[in-house]
């Protein structure tokens, strides 16, 4: 029977290393508030010695020059990564460069398109080029991409590309952005969109500013992990710059997000850890009122209940993971809308929990906690708000129900159907009541 929790001792010894490479040569970068430039200068040797172990771009097959690990072997190396907004870039799998190029794999498996695999995927896994993906608009809902208003027209033997996107993470870092524009007007909705590649240094392609947020409140352009506002006017592109097949940007798209929800779920385990880990440590710390913060039975509950909610978004996550690797992705999705709702709740609840343990310091910016809160809270909101996960779950589960007009468990029914099955043991006690 394959039902165990065991992690093979040669998987569990790469995550071990992982786990001393994260904590000893990527967190310390963190405190030094680095530029783009000089954060790619300083990795770079790092990301040697993550070749050198076959971990880089572990997500991927190995003839792009990955791993080919399964879900479940990325999910477990995913909580180690998160526990720092740098190990990814380390690692080959930040967002959205690694969720592209995955995107880019499944295209050419399916066109067969080996120039864009030389052109395009190669030099994106080689961390020589940098990517965005622009989906969302200003002025229509993400949350339903089928009213999304960028068009794209073919005209001779190229694009134009017309519209208005914003939050494409990274656009203003990108080599290149995957543009999901409308090409098709009389299809389906599901059917009407399709992915085009945009060099960034295409003419029409107006990178406006990069959206200040709760994580990086203020006004800057260019650094890692912005969110940038670009214009498309009358952007032109070859045909061929079309990614998969046109008019199935949709189904592209989900190929793309499902494994890459499981990816996040893990990493906020691995902020939950490390909220967790700075929780703990402050309780036994900290003397208040007759004893350490440790002693009190409040801040017992708040660690009872974190450690309780991490193992449960943990083996929900793993779960999830499984079901990908076993059934596909389409099987796996109420388990990954589970995961990715109930995640981003618990990535909330937990550091949440160890700044109040930490009192006025946990709301400073001498501890990397009060960062770790302001980014959980887009959480909730990428990759599909709460709510349209929440939709997803609860319209698979009522596929399985019929409407009846007398409950299934009404007892009076119940009673007499077993009256009947069991008539005749019943008779004589029945009729002495
Ligand atoms: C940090 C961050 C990074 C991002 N990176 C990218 C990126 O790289 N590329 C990209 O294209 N986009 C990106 N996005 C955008 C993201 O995908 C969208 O914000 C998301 O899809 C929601 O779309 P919206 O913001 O337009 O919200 P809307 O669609 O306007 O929804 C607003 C709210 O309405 C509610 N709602 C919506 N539908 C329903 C429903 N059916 N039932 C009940 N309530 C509902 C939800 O509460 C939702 O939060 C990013 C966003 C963030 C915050």
């Amino acid at each position: 029977m394959a039902w165990d929790f065991e992690t093979p001792p040669e998987l569990q010894e790469k995550l071990n290393w992982m786990d001393s490479f994260v904590r000893e040569e990527i967190e310390p970068l963190e405190t030094l508030n680095l530029s783009y430039e000089k954060l790619c200068e300083i990795v770079a040797p790092l990301i040697q010695e993550v070749k050198a172990r076959s971990l880089y771009a572990a997500h991927l097959p190995p003839r792009y020059g990955g791993s080919g690990s399964s879900q479940i072997q990325l999910a477990l190396m995913h909580e180690i990564l998160g526990r720092s907004f740098i190990a990814p870039l380390v690692f080959g799998n930040n967002a959205p460069d690694s969720g592209n190029a995955e995107l880019l794999a499944i295209a050419i498996e399916q066109t067969g398109r080996e120039d864009q695999k030389e052109k395009w995927l190669m030099p994106l896994l080689e961390g020589k080029l940098h990517s965005g993906f622009s989906m969302t608009e200003p002025d229509v809902a993400g949350s339903d991409p089928k009213l999304i208003k960028t068009t794209a027209v073919k005209d001779g033997d190229e694009w134009v590309i017309n519209g208005h996107k914003w939050f494409t993470s990274n656009g203003s870092i990108a080599d290149f952005l995957i543009v999901m524009a409308r090409t098709e007007q009389n299809a389906p909705a599901h059917s009407s969109m399709s992915m085009i590649l945009v060099p960034i240094d295409t003419p029409g392609v107006k990178v406006i500013r990069d959206v200040p947020t709760m994580e990086h409140p203020y006004e800057s352009f260019g650094k890692f992990g912005n969110h940038a506002e670009i214009i498309y006017e009358n952007v032109r592109v070859p045909y061929e710059n079309l990614i998969g097949i046109r008019g199935e940007g949709f189904k592209l798209a989900q190929a793309r997000l499902g494994p890459g929800r499981i990816h996040h779920a893990m990493r906020w385990i691995g902020q939950c850890n490390r909220a967790f880990e700075m929780m703990c440590e402050r309780a036994v710390s900290r003397f208040a009122h007759g004893s350490t913060l440790s002693e009190k039975q409040m801040v017992q509950d708040w660690i009872a209940e974190s450690a309780t909610e991490i193992q449960a978004a943990k083996l929900l996550t793993l779960y999830a993971a499984y079901q990908m690797d076993k059934n596909g992705p389409f099987a796996a999705r109420v388990e990954i809308s589970m995961i990715k709702y109930w995640g981003a709740r618990v990535l909330f609840n937990v550091i949440d929990r160890a700044i109040q343990v930490h009192g006025a310091l946990g709301y400073t910016t001498d501890l990397p906690l009060e960062h770790m809160y302001r980014a959980a809270r887009a959480a909730r909101i990428y990759d599909g708000p709460d709510e349209i996960h929440k939709v997803t779950i609860a319209k698979q589960i009522l596929k399985k129900y019929e409407p009846k007009e007398i409950p299934t468990e009404y007892i009076p029914a119940r009673r007499e159907k077993a009256f009947e099955k069991f008539r005749k043991y019943l008779e004589d006690a029945t009729s002495n009541l």
